[in-house]
């Protein structure tokens, strides 16, 4: 078979030779060491967190290095695309901090010179590496399933076997020149194919940072490299696409290791040298019954990244906890460094600890709450006005107007020492300062003591004094005693027949009587944020 005859008459349109690309994407100036990176998603109408776990390493790797890192949006399934899914991408990757180097926003810029960074717009450089490969006899046409009717290679093997013919290769290999010019010219649609070598009988061995050298099934498949549409698949493109651009560690997901192999097999029929990848885990989480699964789309909100703005999750608590998840010394750092800014842990994408990390809300809720305990009220305002203007529009006027409301309302068992650490979402704002907009619509007190509590509130409201704290509680004590409640609590240890009870029963009710429940924040902070005049309110409501 004359395979240049044969490649010019598959691709007698080509644009450019492999040659003339090569010379559009010179190596890289970058200094030694230096690692690119990209992120490579399929724009199917959402981000995946375990797609920014990925990216998060990526972002890392280039970043620590002085490398680069790309977005490369893996757009070649036409069919599951999802319109406006690569902004949905690029927007995520804006607000969790881990914008790229190199992108392209449709429409609006290309930034870098590597690109196109659309999959479907390098159609020609796919076509040309596959001309190259079926003139060097490395790759064939394939028309069967038009031909012949069959649907894939499985069943036209099948047919094979039933012949007798038990050669595991695909017979499209054995067209003869004159029957592809006929096919062409019968307007038949073709697929390019990879000549596998080996018959996938034997293990090879192959490299991964994470897992080191690992044994797998060769390839045996004759794999498709483009579709009859010309458009390539991944095993392919992402082949030319890391050659060109430079990709110098591919990070993806451990669901592609089966299919590694052939990807080796490529990069080698190619001439490509083949990068380094680090196969990450896939996130997992504990089931009811015990029983983990990986984290999925179907079932799991968690899994679309817009779930954590929706809930206004603060971006670095959630790039925080990734991070925890990767490198099992994190937390350790974390201790001994509390309020260092997160770019200064050393993060190593190349020794992911976790082998199946365990997606686990509660440890990001702490990590949130920790972070959220820091800011000042201004800070927190500004970030829950941002989060209501794109997820919670009904509350937006109300945070303008009140702004100085909010505000000290945000500032209870705030701005100290020793802040509360309760709030890890925004959304959560409103419910838990819920008595703070209104008066509760339930009390939390037993019926027992319900005569209690109403003695002691009928008479406080001769005692409200919030001028400062001393004096405001001087005057709970005082009414206490009278009432026949224990001011000195190792009194009342010994004694307690003598009471009805000490001083912090009677604060209890007047916290029950103000928020509805027995815990809250700081009692005298919220009592004075609310004001003589509503505290007397509240009471009324209730004796
Ligand atoms: N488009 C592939 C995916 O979404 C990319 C895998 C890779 O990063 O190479 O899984």
């Amino acid at each position: 078979m004359d395979n240049q005859k044969l490649a010019e008459l598959l691709f007698p349109n080509n644009k450019w030779t492999v040659e003339e690309i090569e010379a559009k994407y010179p190596k890289r100036n970058l200094k030694e060491g230096a690692e690119v990176t990209r992120f490579a998603p399929s724009p199917t109408g959402y981000m995946h967190i375990g797609g920014f776990f990925q990216a998060i390493i990526d972002k890392n790797i280039a970043k620590r290095s002085n490398g680069v890192f790309m977005l490369r949006i893996e757009d070649t399934d036409k069919k599951r695309e999802v319109i406006g899914a690569s902004t949905i991408i690029l927007e995520i990757l804006k607000k969790y901090d881990c914008m790229p180097d190199e992108f392209e926003e449709k429409g609006v810029q290309v930034v870098g010179n590597y690109g196109p960074y659309f999959q479907s717009e390098r159609e020609e450089y796919y076509k040309a590496y596959a001309k190259k490969l079926v003139s060097e006899g490395k790759a064939f046409p394939c028309f069967c399933r038009k031909t012949e009717g069959l649907n894939d290679v499985k069943e036209k093997r099948e047919k094979m076997f039933a012949l007798g013919i038990t050669e595991d290769k695909d017979p499209c290999r054995n067209l003869t020149i004159e029957q592809v010019e006929e096919y062409l010219q019968e307007k038949k649609p073709f697929a390019i194919k990879l000549k596998a070598k080996g018959n996938g009988q034997n293990k090879i061995k192959v490299q991964d940072v994470l897992k080191g050298e690992l044994e797998i099934q060769e390839n045996g498949e004759d794999a498709v490299l483009l579709k009859s549409d010309f458009m390539p698949t991944y095993a392919f493109a992402h082949a030319v696409d890391d050659h060109l651009m430079g990709t110098t560690t591919v990070v993806r997901g451990e669901e592609w290791l089966p299919s590694y192999p052939l990807h080796i097999e490529i990069h080698k029929a190619l001439g490509f040298k083949l990068p380094k990848y680090i196969h990450t885990p896939l996130i997992y989480k504990i089931r009811e019954n015990g029983g983990r699964t990986k984290i999925s789309k179907r079932i799991d909100v968690e899994a679309d990244m817009r779930y954590f703005s929706k809930e206004g999750y603060e971006p670095q608590a959630l790039e925080e906890y990734l991070i925890n998840l990767a490198n099992s010394n994190f937390e350790i750092w974390r201790k001994e460094n509390p309020s260092a800014p997160l770019d200064d842990f050393p993060f190593d994408g190349f020794n992911i600890t976790a082998n199946t990390p365990v997606f686990d809300i509660v440890k990001l809720n702490d990590i949130s709450k920790e972070m959220i305990a820091k800011y000042d009220a201004e800070t927190c305002y500004q970030k829950l006005l941002a989060w209501a203007e794109e997820n919670s529009s009904e509350n937006v006027d109300y945070l303008k107007k009140d702004k100085d409301y909010v505000m000290k309302v945000l500032n209870i068992d705030r701005e100290k020492e020793k802040p509360r650490k309760d709030i890890y979402k925004w959304s959560m704002v409103f419910d838990y300062f819920d008595y703070m907009f209104s008066a509760p619509k339930t009390y939390e007190v037993d019926e027992s003591e319900r005569k209690k509590f109403e003695e002691v509130l009928r008479n406080y409201k001769n005692y409200i004094d919030l001028s400062n704290k001393d004096i405001w509680f001087g005057k709970v004590k005082e009414m206490a005693e009278k009432l026949g409640y224990a001011v000195d609590n190792k009194e009342y240890k010994k004694y307690p027949e003598k009471f009805k009870g000490n001083v912090a029963k009677v604060c209890e009710f007047i916290r029950v009587a103000i928020t509805g429940e027995k815990n809250s924040p700081d009692l005298y902070e919220i009592m004075s944020v609310l004001g003589q005049e509503k505290v007397l309110e509240r009471i009324s409501l209730i004796v």
